[in-house]
């Protein structure tokens, strides 16, 4: 990395789960890198996870993520720009020119090639008006309550009459909707909820719990054997409510069918699965870079100069995520390499 001309061999866009691995993969492979990410921290969603075990490792692989970060903060080469966003970027002969902006300050760096993982949106639970996130106390989303739990704990989650006893899962929020354009699984929502409501178990061996699904995507081993051993601890059922209410005595009231009948039933809290949705701003980034619209919204894998990678290309777990960034950095470098002198200067 040549500070005096700002110049990298490789620019990574997101320092989530996919940027931190295509960041590391390049400079393994000798690029220097520059990794600019908008918030204020690495590690994108997964930072906000809580560790989903119980009497042993769940294999959420939230730590994995803050590993790789400890990992690449160590790494010489690297260049880490948070509350940093791409202002402008124009192709030129032999790479891009890249504006980049934090707050009032802006740079210009010359790049060779970039990797995009601007990762994705959780889905907005208010457009459902009818499942009452926003509305009624105690409708969460799953992310809510992996911040609540990784933030405050097990307090967090309480009230002042002790941990909620009756607690619903409701799958699919904002996922395999056709017709409103998402007709895609996010893939992770199910395993999220498992070890979620494996957590609330664990922590409360007291509470109820019951998955209201449409089916259940589980498609790692861990998963399955995971589920096969909460079975008779949770209460799965088929079919999803489309609507939730205050119950006249307290409580959240939902309608449903349970073995072809119609019933109702109450709970204390329900958590929302929402899907993952493509990002606006990737769209903005990706049209400055020249990456294309994959399906439903999502980028193009894409090839070397301009790559993207992750959850910006499509709904994947973290692991995925990460495998998918070293496999385009991996392409990236290779593409790169002929025209490479001097790892870490100027090229420019
Ligand atoms: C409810 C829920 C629970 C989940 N639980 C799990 C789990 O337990 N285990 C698991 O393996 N997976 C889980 N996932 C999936 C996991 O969150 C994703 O696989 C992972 O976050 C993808 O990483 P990423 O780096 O592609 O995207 P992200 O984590 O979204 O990171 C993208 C990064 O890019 C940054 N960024 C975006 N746009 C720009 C820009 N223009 N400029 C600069 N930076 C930008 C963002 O700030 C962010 O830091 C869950 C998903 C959901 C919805
Ligand atoms: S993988 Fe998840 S459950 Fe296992 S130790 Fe790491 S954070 Fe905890
Ligand atoms: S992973 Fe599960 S909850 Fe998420 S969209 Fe697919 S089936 Fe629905």
């Amino acid at each position: 990395m040549d500070r005096r001309h700002l110049s990298a061999d490789t620019l990574v866009v997101g320092g989530g789960a996919a940027g931190i691995a295509a960041a590391l993969t390049l400079a393994h492979q000798g690029l220097s890198v520059l990794l600019v990410e908008r918030s204020s921290g690495l590690g994108g969603r997964a930072a906000g996870y809580a560790c989903m075990a119980t009497t042993r490792c769940r294999r959420c692989s939230a730590c994995l993520v803050e590993d790789s970060a400890l990992a690449l903060r160590r790494l010489d080469g690297v260049e880490i720009l948070l509350s940093t966003t791409i202002a402008a970027a124009s192709r030129m002969a032999d790479g891009y020119s890249v504006d980049v902006e934090c707050g009032s300050t802006r740079s210009t760096w010359k790049v060779r090639g970039a990797i995009l993982c601007t990762g994705f949106d959780a889905f907005d639970a208010a457009a459902k008006p009818l499942l009452g996130h926003g509305k009624l106390d105690g409708v969460v989303t799953t992310l809510e309550l992996d911040r609540i739990l990784k933030e405050a704990g097990d307090e967090g989650w309480s009230t002042q009459d002790g941990p909620p006893r009756r607690v619903a899962f409701v799958q699919c929020v904002g996922s395999r909707e056709s017709r409103e354009g998402r007709g895609y699984c996010s893939q992770v929502c199910c395993s999220a909820a498992l070890r979620l409501a494996g957590k609330l178990a664990h922590l409360h061996p007291e509470v109820e719990i019951t998955i209201f699904y449409i089916d259940l995507q589980l498609m790692a081993r861990n998963v399955r054997s995971y589920h096969d051993e909460l079975a008779g601890r949770i209460r799965f059922v088929q079919g999803v409510p489309g609507e939730i209410a205050a119950a006249p005595g307290g409580g959240l009231e939902v309608h449903h069918e349970d073995s072809g009948e119609g019933t109702s039933s109450t709970f204390d809290r329900i958590v929302l699965s929402v899907g993952m949705v493509p990002s606006p701003a990737t769209e903005e980034i990706a049209s400055l870079l020249g990456s294309r619209p994959g399906p439903y919204g999502f980028l193009e894998g894409g090839g070397p100069p301009v790559l993207a990678a992750g959850a910006c290309t499509f709904p994947k777990d973290i692991p995925g995520s990460m495998d998918e960034a070293r496999e385009a950095a991996a392409r990236l470098a290779t593409a790169l390499r002929p025209a490479r002198t001097v790892a870490g200067v100027d090229h420019g």
